[in-house]
């Protein structure tokens, strides 16, 4: 194994390491600023506890985002058994940027996430094999 090698996969398992941190922390921002569907997530959300907007929860409210509604499938088919999501394209962008954003990100986590899975693959197929998984049982030597 070259040193060069080894050197630089281990600078892109650290780079991708803190690109998916990194989009994690963006999606957070993102999703924190959406309105909502109803467009009172946020001022549900700062409403006094003893004086709430309306009967919806905390959880329930937190749900109510633009990007949890193109995510989740519509149930289509005679049975009502076939998923089918939505695309979501530049035109979801004028509906909610935050979500838009916060969607973009997501993306380039999984992609990243799969480059980092791809790293460290090659690692694995570049170091020695260790001594234990060289043994064989007694009986096929
Ligand atoms: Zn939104």
């Amino acid at each position: 194994m070259k040193s060069e090698t080894a050197l630089s996969l281990v600078t892109r398992y650290s780079e991708l390491t803190w690109q998916i941190k990194s989009c994690k922390n963006r999606i957070a921002i993102a999703l924190d600023q959406c309105m909502g569907l109803d467009g009172k997530r946020l001022l549900r959300r700062n409403a006094p506890w003893d004086r709430p907007l309306d009967d919806m929860d905390d959880s329930k409210n937190e749900k109510q985002t633009h990007l949890g509604a193109w995510l989740t499938p519509e149930i289509v088919g005679y049975y009502g058994d076939v998923q089918e999501w939505e695309t979501i394209g530049f035109e979801h962008n004028r509906e909610c940027p935050y979500c838009f954003e916060a969607y973009l990100a997501i993306r380039e986590r999984k992609r990243a996430k799969r480059q980092l899975a791809s790293v460290k693959a090659a690692m694995t197929k570049i170091t020695p094999k260790p001594e234990i998984l060289k043994w064989t049982p007694e009986h096929c030597e």
